[in-house]
């Protein structure tokens, strides 16, 4: 049940509550933000079967994370959705792939133009010869734009610009810290940033190939796969990858298993994308972050989006200013989200819901 908030009430509850601080910084490098996670494993991938020759790769928690790809092996080749952060990490999947198919890999699909779905592309590039790269229209335009957000090749070079600076900084934060356990996940982190730098200025773009506007079937060696772009969701040309015999389809960060990233999104056209990917037949989700998810994630999900866009209008519409809600809004969502939405540890609720609020108040109160 909705309860209208007055601004004097905000204020008061404002005032008691514990405040889920969180700025937006313009110049932050990542779309999942670098992370002090737990960064020690040596596999970078968990490949999960979801159906018969599919494969959920799940990512393992990194500084410069990577994201999740589904691989699907079909008689005539391989076929990978997203490519991740890095050419190494793309090339260790491509490892473990070859482990399991001795089948060449014949096609790389990214979901959209984010820096944690495509910067590996050149990994396969080189590898696989006729590889063909594909993504939405729209991706493609995203991966080009200079003002296209958290991705694409304009914004490889903030990010050659700003990764010395993060280095600094873990560095000068190593030297001010004793306690053996923070000590050795910093110097874990500052040399995944070195070599993540290393990587990034060695970076050669290789770009989709092919693109689709709405909807595209690839009938591969004896496999369905249809492509289709519902609308606007995390970012203007979402791509969904369904396989409608599996019943298995991969999202990219349209739908995830952690809190989603705003920024570069459309809150309320995600919610209808999440509608229409409904209407589809599938049983499991191959998130872009997280681990495997049943269909009923869709809900939970999409429920969270609509709550937040809900809870933010109508503080707006009691006269709440942003840094209002920001105190305020973060415990009234919790009891239903916080627990769900924090289960590993990159993108948890506490750690996201500020900039979510900020970003739902800017695009949807705001109009920005
Ligand atoms: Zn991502
Ligand atoms: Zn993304």
């Amino acid at each position: 049940m909705k309860e209208s908030w007055t601004r004097r009430q905000f204020i008061e509850r404002a005032g008691v509550t514990v405040a889920a601080v969180q700025t937006f910084n313009n110049l932050d490098p990542c779309c999942v933000f670098a992370a002090d996670a737990q960064t020690v494993r040596e596999e970078l991938f968990d490949l999960k079967p979801v159906a018969d020759g599919v494969y959920a790769a799940i990512a393992a928690p990194r500084y410069k994370v990577n994201c999740n790809a589904a691989v699907i092996l079909t008689n005539d080749g391989v076929v990978v959705v997203d490519s991740h952060s890095k050419p190494s990490a793309a090339h260790a999947l491509y490892r473990q792939i070859q482990a399991i198919t001795r089948q060449p890999i014949r096609k790389i699909i990214n979901t959209h133009f984010h820096w944690d779905h495509w910067q590996g592309n050149q990994a396969y590039a080189e590898r696989c010869p006729d590889l063909e790269i594909i993504a939405s229209q729209r991706t493609l335009e995203g991966l080009t734009r200079p003002d296209a957000g958290s991705g694409g090749i304009p914004y490889v070079d903030k990010q050659l610009a700003a990764v010395p600076k993060e280095i600094e900084q873990l560095r000068e934060e190593l030297g001010r810290t004793s306690e053996p356990a923070r000590k050795a996940r910093l110097e874990s982190n500052l040399r995944q940033a070195q070599d993540y730098l290393a990587e990034i200025q060695q970076f050669k773009p290789a770009l989709p190939t092919r693109t689709v506007a709405d909807a595209l079937t690839l009938n591969e060696g004896g496999r369905e796969i249809e492509l289709m772009v519902l609308g606007r969701a995390h970012t203007d040309g979402d791509l969904f990858i369904y396989l409608p015999r599996e019943k298995v389809v991969a999202t990219g960060d349209a739908l995830i298993d952690w809190m989603p990233f705003i920024n570069d999104g459309y809150p309320e056209d995600w919610v209808r994308t999440l509608n229409a990917l409904e209407a589809f037949d599938f049983t499991r989700i191959i998130p872009g972050h997280g681990e495997v998810a049943p269909r009923e994630h869709l809900a939970f999900f999409r429920g969270y989006l609509s709550d937040l866009i809900a809870s933010v209008k109508q503080a707006a519409a009691d006269g709440a200013t942003l840094q209002e809600m920001k105190r305020v809004l973060p415990d009234r969502l919790a009891p239903k989200y916080e627990r769900a939405m924090s289960k590993y540890p990159l993108g948890q609720y506490r750690e996201r819901v500020g900039l979510n609020i900020e970003m739902v108040h800017r695009k949807v109160v705001a109009g920005g």
